[in-house]
């Protein structure tokens, strides 16, 4: 199993606050679950992988990043993902989830959504997985008395591109999981998902998030998800 914390050091992804006033970063929590999500994984008996263990972007050099070193730039986002397809890829693991979360404009818009990419050769697996992911997850919120809105699973080539360096805006999917390009990205060789588990601009989710109860229960949905997909639980 690989697990893939988004974000780390000084790419904070998305930033949030909650009721109280607290900030919340991205990077933080995707480590905070992934970490818990291993130790659950493990405790069952498997091997799992992680890109990153603490608060740092392993792999990054002094040009992956702007020339005031503040911020990656886009080549640079482009190198750090293509080095996370790597790290999987060397772990042999039979699959990969990415945890992240989200934020949009209007701070009422909740919800959690998991991608897969439709377009590779295990497509199916993916989906499966992605379904796995998606369910145990809502299943664990509802169970906890959250009416969190369930966006479901979705296909990554319907989203609009962002520009990752040589990739450019025409690469009409989630870097992490989508096919190679030749001489600019190597894809990864396993089923993959990547979670948007909340969105941390919505100061409600943002401070359930922050509880570590909640935490503890996202890793356990996750956790079950893995075992679930890989016949194990
Ligand atoms: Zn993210």
């Amino acid at each position: 199993m690989f697990l893939d914390p988004g974000h780390g050091g000084l790419d904070t992804g998305a930033v949030g606050t909650t009721m109280n006033g607290n900030v919340v970063m991205e990077k933080t929590l995707t480590l905070a679950i992934a970490l818990r999500t291993a130790t659950l994984l493990r405790n069952a008996g498997l091997n799992v992988a992680l890109y990153r263990t603490d608060d740092s972007l392993p792999g990054t050099v002094r040009s992956d990043y702007t020339a005031d070193q503040s911020a990656l730039t886009p080549k640079g986002l482009l190198a750090n993902l293509q080095n996370r397809i790597d790290r999987a890829n060397a772990s042999g693991a039979r699959v990969m989830l990415s945890i992240h979360f989200n934020a949009f404009d209007d701070p009422a818009v909740g919800g959690s959504e998991t991608y897969y990419d439709g377009a590779r050769p295990f497509a199916t697996q993916s989906e499966r997985f992605a379904n796995l992911v998606q369910e145990t997850w809502i299943a664990a919120l509802r169970a906890n008395g959250y009416d969190t809105p369930d966006r479901g699973v979705a296909d990554d080539q319907d989203l609009v591109a962002e520009d990752y360096g040589t990739l450019g805006v025409f690469y009409h999917h989630l870097v992490l999981l989508g096919p190679p390009v030749p001489n600019r990205l190597q894809a990864s060789n396993m089923p993959s998902a990547l979670i948007e588990a909340l969105f941390l601009s919505d100061p409600v989710e943002a401070t359930a998030i922050n509880q570590p109860t909640m935490q503890d229960l996202l890793a356990r949905a996750l956790a079950r998800a893995i075992e679930r997909y890989l016949g194990v639980g």
